[in-house]
């Protein structure tokens, strides 16, 4: 077996890895993942870029969860000729179909908004492109081997991350090669703990949080001392989420605050069309989280689900105290910035965003206490209160990925550090092999390496 690396290294969007096994006539190639780059221009650009594979050859793309980092290139690899199997977990394909499509959406509304900047005139994909692409998804039961070619097997261990979210273990008969995927937490609020596992030749391990540890702290207490204070002056609580996972953890905190009698009864919207979708999957999809059926439906029904677009405008009327759940968890899309232009100039008021914000957003430059803010070509004042809370984080810190690699009983032959910020990548290269003694490497793109 030999891999490539296609993206997702040294930064945390991106992730293709190409897989390509000979035997006798047989010439295997497979893709785990086929990931968007995503962020400023100087990265979305890339995926503009020649791919260095021609889409027709490669045989079938293996999906470790569904984040758009991860299979948001798919549409624009069918494009252009793909026309393998695509196989992932059942719960992946149905966020699949939500997400590519909305992502098929965002590709041709950023044609249209970013015209006269750019000589880009074509979408990179369409909404048409995305859902043809999801007649080539196969999906499959997690622990259950499936062959591609005659002499690849691969099989899909459920991994905790997200919703469907599964390691890859590619197996050729004689070595083993695992994809962590984006590594979950052991003590998340509603997802269950990443299972341990105990061999593997090769380890492609992702290293988000490779150089950080996450807060300590509750962040249910931190949320409910926040909503308290916003209240008691009669304010609006604006909670940026992402659809996919947080929104629906946002929501079984305020469940158990209300249980707790800390925040009394007021109206909570769920406005993101997508997040309520997603929330919806949730409770189809019993055996991938924590929450028992019974409570999964009661924990959704706190919230007043907005669809339409008028829906979500009424809000804006609702006589306060209130708390707006909306997209997007960085304040750089959806339904939230519209709220932002209503509530932000009045210091009553207060938005807490749950958890990371990446450089470049709105999110970044608030948490950072930017003093204004512009949306659609205007500014506005930022009086009200912000705050972040950090600890909700979807991703291992380094001590949990430490933890995770410690149950391994066996030593890799090598491990590869992807997804991460390159600080990140070898930082947390340097700890492995300080604790573990193991041979790691920080691949470059389009580095390769034989697996023998
Ligand atoms: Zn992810």
């Amino acid at each position: 077996m030999k891999i490539t690396f296609l993206g997702g290294v040294e930064e945390v969007t991106g992730s293709k890895y190409l897989i390509e096994h000979k035997v006798g006539q047989e010439d295997i190639k497979i893709l785990v993942d086929c990931g968007l780059f995503q962020g400023p221009h100087e990265v979305a650009k890339r995926n503009w870029y020649e791919l260095p594979i021609d889409p027709s050859e490669i045989d079938a793309i293996v999906i470790t969860h569904a984040h758009i980092d991860h299979t948001g290139y798919i549409p624009a690899f069918v494009k252009k000729g793909f026309r393998g199997k695509i196989y992932c977990s059942h719960a992946t394909l149905a966020l699949c179909r939500l997400l590519l499509v909305d992502s098929g959406n965002l590709q041709e509304g950023a044609v249209k908004s970013k015209y006269a900047q750019s000589n880009q005139q074509e979408p990179l994909y369409t909404v048409a492109d995305a859902q043809y692409s999801l007649r080539f998804f196969e999906p499959v039961d997690y622990d259950t081997q499936i062959t591609i070619g005659g002499s690849l097997h691969v099989t899909l261990i459920r991994s905790d991350h997200i919703l469907g979210s599964n390691f890859v273990v590619i197996s050729d008969g004689n070595r083993t090669l695992t994809f962590s995927g984006d590594l979950g937490r052991p003590e998340d609020l509603i997802m269950k703990s990443p299972p341990h596992l105990k061999n593997t030749d090769y380890l492609v391990l992702e290293s988000t949080y490779g150089d950080r540890l996450h807060k300590k702290t509750d962040p249910i207490h931190e949320l409910g001392e926040l909503i308290q204070e916003t209240v008691a002056r009669q304010g609006v609580v604006i909670i940026p989420v992402f659809a996919v996972g947080r929104a629906q953890t946002v929501l079984y905190c305020l469940y158990q605050l209300k249980e707790k009698g800390i925040i009394s009864d007021i109206p909570i919207f769920l406005d993101s069309p997508m997040a309520i979708e997603v929330t919806e999957l949730f409770c189809q999809f019993q055996d991938e989280h924590k929450l028992p059926v019974s409570l999964c439906n009661k924990i959704f029904d706190i919230a007043e689900y907005t669809r339409t677009v008028d829906e979500s405008k009424a809000i804006d009327h609702v006589q306060p105290p209130m708390i707006i759940i909306a997209g997007s968890g960085m304040g750089d899309g959806g339904r939230a910035p519209h709220h932002f232009k209503r509530f932000i100039s009045d210091a009553k008021n207060r938005i807490i965003f749950a958890g990371y914000q990446a450089m470049g957003t709105p999110g970044r430059a608030l948490v950072e206490g930017a003093g204004k803010i512009k949306i659609d070509e205007n500014w506005y004042p930022v009086r009200a209160q912000v705050n972040i809370i950090d600890s909700f984080s979807a991703h291992a810190d380094f001590h949990e990925i430490l933890a995770w690699l410690s149950y391994f009983e066996s030593k890799p032959k090598k491990v590869f550090i992807t997804h991460g910020e390159l600080a990140s990548a070898q930082s947390l290269k340097e700890k492995v092999q300080d604790k573990f003694g193991w041979d790691v490497v920080v691949p470059k793109y389009l580095e390769s390496f034989d697996l023998d």
